[in-house]
């Protein structure tokens, strides 16, 4: 395995900083369970060092032109697409999904979402507004320093899908990853560095949810965005309202998936295993709810069996492999624990429910037939490979049963039915959906949650939206006529 070692523990101010007496974050390789490297928590002096590095660098960064600041995020997409493999590499280390994946996935998203928002940072304006012979006019202007929280899940994309709308909008960033992958943010950052972004622009350090509390209530922070569970998400928009600080929260889900019986089999079937457990079900938007019409369940359910037979399990950095581990071992336990409840509430086991091995945090694929909608697997956000099957008759039954949740992050349906679909998605209470396909997330289109799932959206046009305010001048042309 390659050295995962960062040359240090945070990344402020253009470079790499340090401060041992921060906490050791140890970093476990979830393909064996081997420690591969450690960080330290941030300490209070190296939070300060972030905040203070962001807000100084803003007002220039703002002052610069749109195109150099695009410039400078392309040429980080650039940087970033050379290093494709070692970057891949390190998040298969970082978070043990399969290289096979990550080669593709992660940093490729990542330099993606820079190249798109790079390509926008010199098309942000405002508006002019004819108003008889007054006018007024609207300046788009960045928030200022503004603060990214991770999940562990996609650390490379989590990094660049925050930093690179907030850097086009003129905005500076401290971005803080979870502590369960803490290494490939940094890459991030030394790319942004190495492409020409100021010293102070994007920074990150590391930390628990503490550090992440002390960075949402400090006052020079303008606005906030946290990918994390409804938990987290909670009590970190409520510390951001104490400051009235803008918030986007990308949180959980427990989306839904529809099957008809004029799907194409081999289709839904794809869709399914796609939203269920490719990186190995660690993703927020699956679609964990299969819900099947009652005439085509059997063959689903065989077809579904046989295709996860085609599942290669072992070391993630094997090219071979297509199916990974857990991310920690906390992680392994929480999905065990559901599993079994799924067992003891009645769900009938189709395949998997087992942890595989002694090294590393593997789970089989597991499927789960005959769920009721008030069981646990049914109602809780699992996020391992675990899915769940339900029957439905009718579309009527069957979107109602599929809104009945207080998560709305995402939902899919299959049919061949071009009229039910279109009015499925228009009914599904998500905030992403999908028709004859699963997952697909590119930069292009906005993502994110309605319902307890979240506020706000990452990606697409809307995301700029959240990075960047309007102001207004309003111009008098004749003289003020007042009336005393
Ligand atoms: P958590 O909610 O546990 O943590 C998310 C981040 O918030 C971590 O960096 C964590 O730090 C930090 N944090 C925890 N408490 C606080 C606090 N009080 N103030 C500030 N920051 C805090 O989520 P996980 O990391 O376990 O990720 C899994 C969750 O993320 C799932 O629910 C999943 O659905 C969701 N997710 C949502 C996505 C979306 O786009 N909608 C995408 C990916 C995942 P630390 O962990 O280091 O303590």
């Amino acid at each position: 395995m390659r050295d995962a070692k960062p040359r240090a523990s945070h990344f402020i101010a253009g470079a790499y900083a340090e401060d041992e007496q921060g906490d050791v974050i140890e970093v476990i390789y979830p393909g064996s369970g081997e420690k591969v490297a450690q960080v330290h928590s941030a300490t209070p002096e190296i939070v300060e060092q972030a905040l203070t590095a962001a807000s100084s660098a803003q007002t220039a960064w703002s002052a610069m032109l749109g195109t150099e600041r695009g410039r400078i995020l392309r040429r980080a997409a650039e940087i970033i697409r050379e290093r494709n493999r070692e970057l891949s590499e390190l998040e298969t280390i970082d978070t043990g999904k399969p290289l096979q994946e990550t080669l593709v996935a992660d940093a490729t998203s990542a330099a993606d979402a820079l190249e798109w928002f790079g390509n926008l940072a010199a098309s942000l304006r405002g508006e002019h507004i004819q108003l008889g012979k007054d006018w007024a006019y609207s300046i788009r202007e960045p928030l200022g320093v503004c603060v990214g929280i991770g999940a562990w899940n996609y650390p490379t994309q989590i990094a660049a899908w925050k930093g690179a709308p907030a850097l086009a909008c003129g905005n500076t960033m401290v971005f803080k990853p979870s502590e369960e992958t803490p290494l490939c943010a940094l890459k991030v950052a030394e790319a942004l560095t190495e492409a020409g972004a100021p010293a102070g622009v994007y920074n990150v350090i590391q930390g628990r949810g503490d550090v992440g509390a002390t960075l949402v209530s400090d006052p020079r922070v303008a606005k906030v965005s946290l990918t994390g569970s409804v938990p987290t998400g909670k009590k970190v928009y409520a510390a951001a309202a104490e400051g009235m600080r803008h918030v986007t929260m990308e949180l959980g889900g427990k989306s839904p998936i529809l099957i008809f019986d004029d799907a194409d089999l081999e289709t839904a079937v794809g869709g399914a295993i796609l939203g269920n457990f490719y990186s190995t079900g660690q993703i927020c938007s699956n679609g964990t709810r299969v819900f099947v019409q009652k005439d085509i369940k059997d063959a689903f359910l065989a077809r579904l069996a046989e295709r996860l037979k085609g599942i290669t399990m072992g070391d993630p950095l094997d090219e071979a492999v297509n199916y990974g581990p857990m991310v920690s071992e906390a992680q392994l336990k929480i999905v065990l624990d559901f599993i079994e409840k799924g067992k003891a509430e009645g769900a009938r086991l189709v395949t998997g429910g087992k942890r595989v091995g002694r090294n590393g945090w593997f789970i089989e694929p597991t499927v789960f037939a005959d769920v009721a909608d008030d069981m646990t697997i049914a109602r809780e956000e699992i996020f391992g490979p675990v899915a769940s099957i339900l029957d439905f008759d009718t579309e009527e039954e069957v979107l109602a049963r599929a809104n009945a949740t207080p998560f709305g992050l995402s939902a899919g349906v299959f049919t061949q039915d071009v009229t039910r679909a279109h009015r499925i998605a228009r009914a599904f209470q998500a905030g992403s959906c999908w028709i004859n396909t699963y997952n697909l997330t590119p930069v292009e289109v906005s993502f994110g949650g309605s319902k307890l799932s979240g506020v706000g959206r990452e990606n697409g046009l809307a995301a700029i939206e959240h990075f960047s305010q309007l102001k207004t001048v309003y111009v008098g042309m004749e003289g003020v006529d007042a009336p005393y």
